[in-house]
C-alpha cells in the first residue's frame, strides 16, 4: 500500500464536500485512483461512514492549518483508535510480498484505515505543517504540502493564479 497515495485519498475526501454523498461521483473517483474493487463494492452505509470521516478528517487539516499541532495530532490519534489497521502480508500480481493494512471487510473501513495512516504517515515523517487549508478564499479546500521548501499556499493552480490576481489588482488599487 502506498501510504502517500491515501493521504491524497484524504484530500479528496475532504475536497468532494458534499458531492460525497452522490454515489457517482465518489466511484469515480474511487476508479480515477485505481480503486476499481471498491468502488465496484460501494454502498449507501460506506458513502454514510465516509461523510462522518469527510468531517474528521476536515478537522485535522482546519486544526493544522491553524498552526495547532497538538490538536490535529490529537484528532488523528482518536482517528487511528476508531479505524485500527489488520495488517496482512499479501502477494499479488507478480509483485514481492508487501503489506496490506486491510483485507476483506467494508469498502468504508478500507479507505477510512488508509486515509488515517496516510495522514498519519505524512505527519510523523514531514511534520503538521504539511497539511493545509487552500489560502484563497473562499476555497476552503484542503492540501497536501509535498514541495521541497514547504512553500504551498494553495490547493491547485487555479486558486494560485486567482489569488495572484487578486494580489496584483490589490498592488494596482494601492499604487
Ligand atoms: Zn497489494
Ligand atoms: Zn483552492
Amino acid at each position: 500500500m502506498d501510504l502517500t497515495s491515501y493521504a491524497e485519498l484524504a484530500v479528496q475526501l475532504v475536497n468532494m464536500g458534499n458531492e460525497l454523498k452522490d454515489p457517482f461521483s465518489l466511484r469515480a473517483l474511487l476508479e480515477e485512483t485505481g480503486r476499481t474493487e471498491a468502488a465496484a463494492r460501494l454502498t449507501r452505509r460506506d458513502i454514510d461512514a465516509l461523510c462522518e470521516l469527510r468531517d474528521e478528517l476536515a478537522g485535522v487539516f482546519a486544526s493544522a492549518a491553524d498552526g495547532d499541532d497538538a490538536d490535529a495530532v490529537e484528532r488523528l490519534n482518536g482517528l487511528l483508535v476508531r479505524h485500527p489497521v489488520h495488517p496482512q502480508i499479501s502477494g499479488h500480481d507478480g509483485q514481492p510480498w508487501h503489506l496490506h493494512l486491510t483485507e476483506g471487510g467494508r469498502v468504508a473501513d478500507a479507505l477510512a484505515v488508509g486515509s488515517v495512516m496516510g495522514l498519519a504517515s505524512v505527519v510523523t515523517r514531514l511534520g503538521v505543517d504539511r497539511l493545509g487549508i487552500c489560502q484563497a478564499s473562499p476555497c476552503r479546500n484542503a492540501y497536501l504540502d509535498t514541495s521541497s521548501n514547504r512553500s504551498r499556499r494553495y490547493c491547485s493552480e487555479r486558486c494560485a493564479s486567482r489569488a495572484n490576481v487578486a494580489a496584483y489588482r490589490a498592488r494596482k488599487r494601492g499604487a
